[in-house]
């Protein structure tokens, strides 16, 4: 038995190159925010055997942050999380386990990303790239918008 889930979450997170300031570039214009970055949880809960044959129930959860690409030298950089962010996180990845595995009701707040942010670069944004990004939503939405 294998539960499998992915979400992803948008968040604001900051991206500072370390090899353009490391080669000398004006921290500046090596470092960049975005409303679209994305998070993406999966995790599984179930009955584990060990190597003794002792079966437990347990449970693991993977994370993964979705890079963007530096605009100067092409570097993918994987976004730092602000002081207040983890909190919030750990706090909604606890509702989001307690609804889908224990039937809570779900917890449904988690921050949707800036749809303002024009900024966003889709061919240097690893989660646009692979399709999971929320700015391609906002996008589509926006092109729907238009043609109505
Ligand atoms: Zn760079
Ligand atoms: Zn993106």
């Amino acid at each position: 038995m294998l539960f499998d889930l992915k979400y992803f979450f948008h968040s604001f997170y900051r991206f500072r190159c370390i090899k353009c300031i490391k080669a000398g570039v004006d921290e500046f214009n090596a470092t960049w925010s975005s409303a679209y970055t994305t998070v993406l949880f999966r995790a599984y809960y179930g009955p584990d055997t060990d190597e003794d044959g002792q079966s437990w129930i347990g449970g693991w959860i993977q994370m993964k942050i979705f890079a963007q690409q530096c605009k100067n030298c092409d570097e993918y950089i994987t976004g730092e999380l602000d002081n207040e962010r983890p909190g919030y996180l750990v706090k909604w990845l606890h509702h989001w386990i307690a609804n889908k595995f224990y039937g809570f009701p779900s917890y449904d707040s988690h921050y949707r990303g800036k749809e303002t942010d024009l900024n966003h670069l889709e061919n240097r944004c690893e989660a646009c790239i692979t399709g999971w990004c929320h700015y391609l939503k906002v996008k589509n939405r926006r092109v729907n918008t238009y043609k109505n």
